[in-house]
């Protein structure tokens, strides 16, 4: 009975620490650290299929063959639970180690799965992975252990079904559903940060408005999907063209923004007219045709255009983007107050 209590007890503190968790990773360790004190195991695993993750809390003498046929089992398993099979390849391992038995007991180099008890993490119908003890031992678990793993997994599977619907209202948040990449939301938040940085660290800051050149005939011509088409593609392009440092944003339908921290004028005039050209060589795909396009651009900087906000800057660039569209287009144009600066593509 005694025995029975203190089970409880041990049980209460796992899924306390399991619901006050706040990522899986700790979702795992909360278990891992608090599982010993309920169950002989060798290994205890967590498959998370949204991230393709399998983690893995070990005794600290598991043979690696003993490791992989864990892995092996726990995918094989949830095949069949979740209805889907995956590649082993696909699956990121985390393997964390713990000293969990002692020395006379460390497990055989040659010690092979013998039992084992694995369970789906389901919400509402829905299976999220599994979660699996094992052991090297025949008939290690039984039927009390198979009552508290189900409601420790119970636990997790709430707790992941928890962050996966965060991790999305998250991702609505900051991302463009179309193109995938930041909103204008967003945009203007890291806009305040690097602002800030810029105003009071005196380093410099620059503003690149883009606004694709009659991008309606793309849509009269083609249709809006295919219009859609062709903003996801130069969105990929416009992600692939800047450094790790910059951010690239979805301002309006067919306007987008990067903002380039710690970089003057003549370096962002450089990495725009290269955007530029790069956009104007690359065949977009609509239908079975392809489609050639351009792109016309206004810079504004901090400190050149000695703009006092960052609302300030952003509409220096839209009046440099503005000059570029009156110039004919398919240029780019620096903020120069009253008339804009013409610079000619060669
Ligand atoms: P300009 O060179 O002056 O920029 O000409 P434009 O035709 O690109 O400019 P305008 O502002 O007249 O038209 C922008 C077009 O972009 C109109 C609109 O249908 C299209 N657009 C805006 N958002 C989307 C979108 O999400 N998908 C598609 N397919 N088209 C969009
Ligand atoms: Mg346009
Ligand atoms: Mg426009």
């Amino acid at each position: 009975m005694r025995l029975i209590f203190k089970n409880l007890n041990v049980l209460r503190s796992t899924i306390n620490a399991i619901s006050t968790s706040i990522e899986i990773k700790e979702i795992v360790e909360s278990a891992g650290n608090n599982l010993p004190n309920l169950f002989d195991f060798s290994s205890f695993g967590v498959f998370w299929k949204e991230d393709l993750l399998l983690f893995l809390f070990q005794e600290d003498s598991c043979p690696p063959p003993f490791t992989e046929e864990v892995v092996k089992n726990m995918m094989s398993v949830f095949s069949i639970l979740g209805e889907e099979s995956l590649e082993r390849d696909r699956i990121t391992l985390q393997i964390e180690k713990r000293k969990m038995r002692p020395r006379q007991m460390m497990m055989d180099p040659q010690a092979t799965l013998k039992s084992h008890l694995t369970l789906p993490l389901t919400v509402e119908g829905e299976v999220l992975g599994c979660i699996s003890l094992n052991s090297d031992q025949p008939n290690a678990f039984d039927a009390q252990d198979l009552q508290f793993l189900s409601v420790i997994g119970y636990q997790m599977a709430a707790s992941l079904k928890h962050f996966q619907r965060l991790s999305s209202i998250k991702n609505i948040a900051i991302y463009d559903t179309l193109t995938g990449l930041y909103n204008r939301r967003h945009f203007e938040e890291r806009l305040g940060a690097e602002a800030q940085k810029s105003f009071y660290g005196g380093t410099p800051l620059s503003l690149v408005m883009m606004d694709i050149d009659y991008f309606k005939k793309v849509n009269d011509t083609f249709g809006h999907t295919e219009g859609d088409r062709v903003l996801c593609n130069i969105s990929s392009l416009l992600k692939n063209s800047i450094r790790k440092k910059d951010t690239v944003a979805r301002y309006g339908g067919e306007e987008f923004i990067l903002i380039l921290p710690e970089t003057g004028l003549e370096e962002s005039y450089m990495i725009a007219e290269r955007i530029r050209r790069l956009v104007e060589v690359t065949p977009f795909d609509v239908g079975q045709a392809q489609v050639h396009l351009t792109i016309s651009m206004g810079i504004s900087n901090f400190p050149s255009h000695r703009a006092k906000s960052k609302e300030e800057l952003i509409r220096m660039a839209d009046q440099a983007l503005y000059d570029a569209k009156r110039g004919g287009r398919n240029k780019v144009c620096i903020f120069s107050g009253k008339s804009a600066q013409w610079i000619v593509p060669t």
